[in-house]
């Protein structure tokens, strides 16, 4: 019923002729940088969830969009991405790839005829995430799809914030589908591990470059992230159901300013989250009414959540862009993407629904 945690650096052989089909990749293990019984036992679960036919797993998130980018990426490809993304992949797109020679353009993330017009002959991959990080913003990724593949670009998605319990991107035409493991499929905020999602072809591809530049995930960890999936459905309909909840009681105190949840009537693209998820996830921001002085008071006044990094674990986590998720962003590049100061992101665990109301209800009534 348990997978063993094949916690092994090399497999030994009693046969040569075993080596060139474990060596191929057809059959067999050699070598855990290659690939390891435990992370292939990974791989095949979450592409099962994803609806794909093989995943790659890494030993970050970071990793992950790191490497399959790089994988299908040549000398002058151009590379076409949404403004709200995640720090460490705005960092990437938006500083190392152009060090590196390739010309990226960030469009603004709701806007469909900005990413239409951006994509050229030479644009090799179209890079999305949806919802965004922290500002929930969604892209249709029907539409998203069909533009990257007008001009015969690969569509990438971080579907992190959604889990594949919310939304199954390649069953509308992403080609690619990244998950940081570290969050939902975890689910327990206690280790780093990231996975690509595609077809068979895509993922042999990805998986030579994660072994030449070796951001391969180890089996212990592995082995957590089996064990965190196993429940993934339980805690993401928990936490669906409580930031629900929580967004809807927010939009209504005195102390907020706006409330962004894709669940809500009241978010502008509520008619492309029903058409393109089955929930609407477990994350939620909002714009605390007055200065950015309340909003640090409001996040250190919680005492069931807690100020942290991080999200999708089972403990609810609140944290601001300005101060640790998006440091790498300029206060001008986060005011035009809607990350004011003031924003709180919140990452909903599965504690009871009412403590964690009076919890935040509390907090807001610390500020004047
Ligand atoms: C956390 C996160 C990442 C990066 O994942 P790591 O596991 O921290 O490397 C990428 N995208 C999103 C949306 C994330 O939340």
């Amino acid at each position: 019923m348990v997978p063993p945690i094949y916690e092994s650096t090399t497999f030994k052989f009693t046969d040569a002729t075993a080596i060139p089909p474990a060596m191929s990749g057809e059959k067999g293990y050699v070598y855990s940088r290659r690939e390891n019984p435990t992370v292939v036992r990974l791989e095949e679960k979450v592409a099962a969830l994803e609806r794909g036919e093989a995943a790659a797993a890494f030993g970050s998130g970071m990793a992950a969009i790191s490497t399959t980018i790089f994988a299908f990426l040549r000398k002058g490809d151009h590379v076409v991405a949404i403004r709200d993304l995640y720090g460490g992949t705005y960092n990437l797109l938006h500083e190392q790839l152009p060090s590196l020679g390739f010309e990226t353009s960030l469009v603004e993330t709701t806007d469909e005829s900005a990413l239409a017009s951006a994509v050229r002959k030479n644009t090799r991959i179209v890079y999305i995430e949806s919802p965004t990080n922290p500002t929930i913003k969604l892209v249709d990724i029907q539409r998203a799809a069909n533009i990257a593949h007008s001009v015969g670009a690969l569509l990438l998605i971080d579907s992190t914030f959604a889990t594949p319990i919310n939304q199954n991107p390649l069953t509308m035409g992403a080609d690619l589908v990244l998950h940081s493991a570290t969050k939902f499929l975890n689910g327990h905020d206690d280790l780093v591990a990231g996975i690509s999602v595609g077809s068979k072809d895509k993922i042999r591809t990805i998986k030579i470059l994660r072994r030449d530049l070796g951001g391969v995930l180890d089996a212990f960890p592995a082995w957590l992230v089996l064990r965190g999936i196993k429940t993934m459905a339980l805690r993401v309909r928990t936490q669906n159901a409580n930031a629900q909840a929580l967004a809807s009681f927010l939009s209504k105190h005195p102390k907020v300013a706006r409330v962004n949840h894709p669940g809500l009537d009241s978010h502008p693209q509520h008619t492309i989250a029903k058409k393109q998820m089955r929930g609407f996830g477990g994350i939620l921001s909002f714009e605390v009414k007055g200065t950015k002085a309340d909003a640090i008071k409001v996040t250190e006044s919680l005492r069931i959540a807690s100020l942290a990094a991080s999200l999708g674990g089972v403990e609810t986590l609140v944290s601001q862009p300005h101060n640790m998720t998006h440091t790498q962003l300029s206060p001008e590049e986060r005011a035009q993407t809607n990350m004011p100061d003031t924003l709180v992101r919140v990452s909903v665990g599965i504690e009871d629904i009412e403590d964690l109301i009076s919890d935040f209800d509390e907090a807001l009534s610390s500020v004047a």
